[in-house]
């Protein structure tokens, strides 16, 4: 089947998506590079802007049926599932800051995290959304939470954050 793993910048995404693939004998691809190969996308100032129809048809023509898509835009892929990977969002904003993010991007997914944003996008997009809180999980725990629901038939679970208690640690991360 497959698999997209999505979720804020900083996730996870990209080291549970590898794992996850080799668990399961999976292709893995990520969005980005895929979008980089066929070309799809356009650079709009320092950013690329991917035109979500197009990454989804021409995504949905060219990969396997096996495989887990890593991307904070594979939810538009059409796929069999979508896991929705959460973190609290003050280790999302640790991790971007690590990763030498500007302080206004930061901002922008530590807000993001916060209010369920790629969530929201992907009910709009799918009925199998599985939400997964990796807050103080390591990736292997990860993995195998997301192979035990699968297996156990659980097409959706949503719902099993909310961060809003977590505000007054990350308001920081807001104020601009
Ligand atoms: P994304 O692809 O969603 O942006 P990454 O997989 O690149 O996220 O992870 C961001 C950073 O967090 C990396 O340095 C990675 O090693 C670390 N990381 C990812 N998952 C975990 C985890 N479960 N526990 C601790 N560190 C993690
Ligand atoms: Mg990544």
């Amino acid at each position: 089947m497959r698999i997209a793993i999505t979720g804020t910048p900083g996730v996870g995404k990209t080291t549970v998506s590898k794992l996850l693939a080799g668990r399961l004998g999976y292709e893995y691809t990520s969005v980005k590079d895929f979008a980089v190969e066929h070309g799809i996308g356009k650079r709009v100032g320092d950013e690329i802007e991917i035109d979500v129809d197009e990454l989804a048809e021409i995504m949905d023509e060219t990969i396997g049926k096996n495989v887990v898509i890593d991307g904070h835009l594979s939810h538009y892929v059409p796929v069999d599932f979508v896991i929705v990977l959460r973190a609290d969002p003050k280790i999302v904003a640790q991790r971007l800051i690590e990763r030498d993010y500007l302080k206004k991007k930061v901002g922008e997914n530590v807000e993001a995290e916060l209010i369920d944003e790629i969530l929201v996008e992907a009910l709009e997009e799918n009925e199998n959304v599985i939400e997964v809180d990796t807050t103080g999980k390591t990736p292997e725990e990860i993995v195998e939470e997301i192979v035990h629901l699968l297996e156990g038939g659980v097409k959706r679970r949503v719902g099993i954050v909310d961060w809003s208690d977590r505000f007054d640690d990350i308001v920081e991360y807001l104020r601009r």
